[in-house]
């Protein structure tokens, strides 16, 4: 029997439903009558004013204020990677199942906020709703006379901070009362999350029905896995922290070792007693928390499992092997660096997590917390006549014979032959649908799932990936060059490709040496044939760089946000895919480059120099540390470098030093040539070897060919055009700016600005007008192509009267 503390939530369920009852049948006015009953306060409103928030954050300590900033940032970062993407299923031809997520309107947080207040508690449960996209978020935390009958201030400052402004100075089980069934001043909501004493679980799980809930929140705990190689200073620490919260919190070490077991209580003797709040840690630490001497470390998680821990360290040789053993637990931390104080605060992981043994069911507080999938089902009529004859059996099996009514009057069956035993009659319906259909198709319809294609399990249910191709008056979504090749460059590749044309009996050049000798010539830097590969888009070079630098078991790390085929390439083709974030400001400093290469030490990173989305550039001492650091391939990804101010900061510079590194280039972007679909590449030679063994053979056609010689002949004309476009980009950035938005430096063919409460809505009406831009970067921002100046102007004048 390993410790626990018991509560017991449905005695308290008892005590409090006469409370929700009555916050139900009179509303707010027995919220007020319980707030002066257990609070000591008396307000006629629960709505804390604005002000008072605004006070509250203005008072905050500044340290306190970056550090939950940087929070927020973190759990931003970490949530948004959470966001189910919808998916859409063939599951036959005309028979479609779209998995949406759509946020609920509406979610309340409860904040508990004694004399002590946890602010980063705002953090982890507004974040997750802010990211999910739920329209309203309604937070409530109890009133304290002490603060003027108003939450704590931290609590408030933090609202602020997130920009929550609907804050109701209510607590206990009348405040979740208030939050489920609504009040004058609270409307209701559709989910609750945060934590609470005994009350407040009961009083979720009796409102579990009218609204969803997070978890049922218990005492904290911590499970510590260690062996000989931990550092029992940090075990004793993390399980004094833990100790901290509460005297009913469990504290467990699950140790091979038993001198670290000694060492560890050594520790505790002499860190508890000049801890801050020792008669807690002292009553966690006697009460329901206890050390188990296991023989090895299989059997240490082996009882990490049985336990289900909120919070699992793992401290012991080999350590991120064995927490992908772990089968239950709410969050692990793993290694002698990653103790629960950093999941509690900076970590970006959540630190709502499932107690007392629910780690074996359920899971954390996240965005999915917040969002509902819908099926969004559509059928033609021929895919409907298909299943009919199954819908007819089970309808008729289940005794419902409306709902085998409702499509057959749809799709009527055929008229059944006298003669027909029940074992023909499967077949005969769907021969008579095939008639129904026009149809001479052979195949038979299959039992569940039988004749579905058999997609690799990790493909199941992605979406092929693209920008929507709507027709608009001013497409900008893209990142296409506006300008339509001259007259004489359309002349010229359609000379090009008449010569190549007479010769399409033959496959082409399946090195493309030609082509790969002008592309040298054109990035110059002293590169050779033999140092330049090309390929189909850079997408494809992409795609084969990851076949043959990434795949099982190896794994590329990107800072992001940027281009999202990187990740959706690296999934593709098995490498596992690591995100890091770039800062506020979009850049990537030398500093969160080495540490992320340090902590992952990924077979191959991703540089997007300039970045897209974000149109910012990395400066090229950045690209240089990054180089010598690097455990694996660099691979800086310069589609759009003709566009960037600082023409000298191209990572080209650096190939002679470094023959890990890769700079891909394009001709979509600068060269307009976006159709003909020509991306390349320039590295060291055993690099382009490397990539030869993965090419498919002839992967370049020869008009493909044919035409990028021709525009690369014309390459001073169309950098001229890279001119025109980056100046009309500089004048847009200082015109979004003039509107009062916040536009990101650019050294591309786009923008991002921003940013907006509702960047959907702001994306549809500039739609609804004529111009298309693209919804993608971080929440709020929507990115703008540079187009001709008709389009700009067009963008502009959309912009303004969708701002008015
Ligand atoms: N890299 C980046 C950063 C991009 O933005 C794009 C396309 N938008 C590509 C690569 C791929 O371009 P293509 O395949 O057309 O060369």
């Amino acid at each position: 029997m390993l410790p626990r503390a018991q509560l017991d939530v449905s005695a308290a369920a008892l005590a409090i439903k006469p409370v929700c009852d009555d916050v139900r049948e009179r509303g707010a006015l027995a919220v007020r009558e319980y707030t002066i009953r257990f609070d000591n306060v008396d307000l006629e409103s629960s709505l804390v004013p604005r002000d008072a928030l605004k006070a509250a954050l203005a008072a905050l300590d500044p340290e306190v204020a970056a550090a939950l900033s940087e929070a927020a940032k973190r759990a931003t970062v970490v949530h948004q990677a959470q966001l189910p993407t919808e998916t859409v299923t063939m599951v036959a031809d005309g028979s479609s199942v779209t998995e949406r997520y759509v946020p609920v309107s509406r979610a309340g947080v409860y904040v508990p906020g004694g004399l002590v207040a946890y602010p980063s508690s705002v953090v982890m449960n507004v974040i997750p709703a802010q990211v999910a996209g739920v329209g309203q978020i309604a937070v409530a935390s109890p009133p304290r006379p002490e603060f003027g009958g108003l939450p704590h201030p931290a609590i408030m400052a933090a609202c602020e901070l997130l920009g929550v402004t609907e804050v109701h100075a209510a607590g206990g089980a009348q405040a979740i009362a208030m939050l489920g069934y609504g009040t004058r001043y609270c409307a209701p909501v559709d989910t609750i999350t945060g934590p609470g004493n005994v009350y407040v679980a009961a009083a979720k799980r009796l409102l579990r029905g009218v609204v969803s809930t997070d978890a049922e929140a218990g005492p904290t705990e911590v499970a510590i896995v260690a062996d000989h190689t931990a550092d029992p200073r940090f075990v004793a620490a993390d399980l004094i922290a833990q100790a901290e919260h509460d005297p009913l919190a469990a504290c467990l070490l699950i140790t091979t070792d038993p001198r670290l077991a000694d060492d560890v209580d050594a520790e505790l003797a002499g860190q508890v007693p000049s801890a801050r709040h020792t008669d807690r840690i002292a009553a966690a630490l006697a009460g329901q928390s206890g050390c188990v001497l296991v023989d090895d470390l299989a059997v240490a998680i082996a009882v990490a499992d049985a336990w289900a821990p909120e919070h699992l360290e793992i401290q012991a040789a080999g350590a991120a092997e064995l927490a992908r053993a772990v089968r239950n637990a709410g969050a692990i931390f793993v290694g002698p660096y990653a103790p629960v104080s950093l999941g509690d605060y900076l970590a970006g992981s959540n630190h709502v997590l499932p107690t007392g043994g629910t780690a074996r069911h359920s899971g954390g507080l996240s965005v999915t917390t917040f969002l509902r999938g819908i099926h969004v089902v559509t059928c033609t009529k021929p895919a409907l006549a298909e299943v009919a004859p199954y819908i007819d059996a089970l309808g008729g099996a289940e005794d419902l014979a409306a709902h085998v009514n409702a499509v057959r009057i749809r799709v009527p069956a055929p008229p059944a032959k006298p003669q027909a035993t029940q074992a023909t009659q499967a077949t005969q319906a769907t021969q008579a649908t095939e008639t129904a259909m026009g149809s001479t198709a052979t195949s038979q319809p299959q039992a569940s799932g039988e004749g579905l294609p058999l997609l690799r399990a990790d493909l199941a249910g992605r979406t092929p990936y693209g920008a929507p191709q709507v027709h608009a008056r001013a497409r900008l979504n893209t990142n296409e060059n506006p300008f339509s090749p001259s007259a004489e460059l359309v002349r010229a590749i359609a000379d090009a490709v008449v010569a190549a044309a007479s010769n399409l009996n033959r496959y082409p050049d399946r090195d493309a040496v030609a082509l790969r000798g002008d592309l040298a010539n054109y990035l110059g830097h002293g590169l050779g044939t033999e140092q330049v590969w090309a390929a189909n888009g850079s997408n494809e070079i992409i795609q084969q760089l990851l076949q043959a630098y990434g795949g099982p078991g190896r794994s590329a790390l990107g800072f992001e946000p940027s281009y999202s085929m990187h990740p959706i390439i690296a999934k593709t083709t098995c490498t596992t895919w690591i995100s890091a974030a770039r800062s506020e400001d979009f850049s990537v400093d030398a500093e969160r480059a080495l540490a992320a290469i340090a902590e992952f030490k990924p077979d191959l990173i991703f540089l997007t120099s300039p970045n897209n989305p974000t149109g910012t550039a990395m400066p090229l001492p950045v690209i240089e540390q990054v180089c010598a650091h690097a455990t694996g391939m660099v691979v800086v990804d310069e589609a759009y470098r003709e566009f960037a101010r600082d023409q000298g900061g191209t990572a080209l510079h650096l190939l002679p030093r470094y023959p890990r590194l890769v700079v891909v280039r394009t001709m979509s972007k600068a060269f307009a040539l976006a159709g003909a679909r020509v991306g390349y590449l320039a590295a060291d030679k055993n690099v382009v070897d490397g990539l030869a063994v993965v090419r498919l053979p002839y992967h370049l056609s020869a008009l493909t060919q044919a035409t990028a010689r021709a525009a690369l002949a014309h390459a001073d004309e169309l950098l001229a055009r890279v001119h025109v476009l980056s100046a009309a980009r500089d004048d847009l950035i200082g015109w979004l700016r003039g509107r009062g938005l916040r536009a990101a430096d650019s050294d591309t063919n786009f923008v991002l600005f921003g940013t907006f409460d509702d960047r959907h809505a702001v994306w549809q009406a500039l739609l609804d007008r004529g111009v298309l831009v693209r919804e993608v970067g971080p929440p709020g921002w929507l990115r703008v192509t540079i187009g001709t100046d008709d389009e700009l102007d067009a963008f502009r004048t959309a912009l303004d009267e969708v701002l008015t």
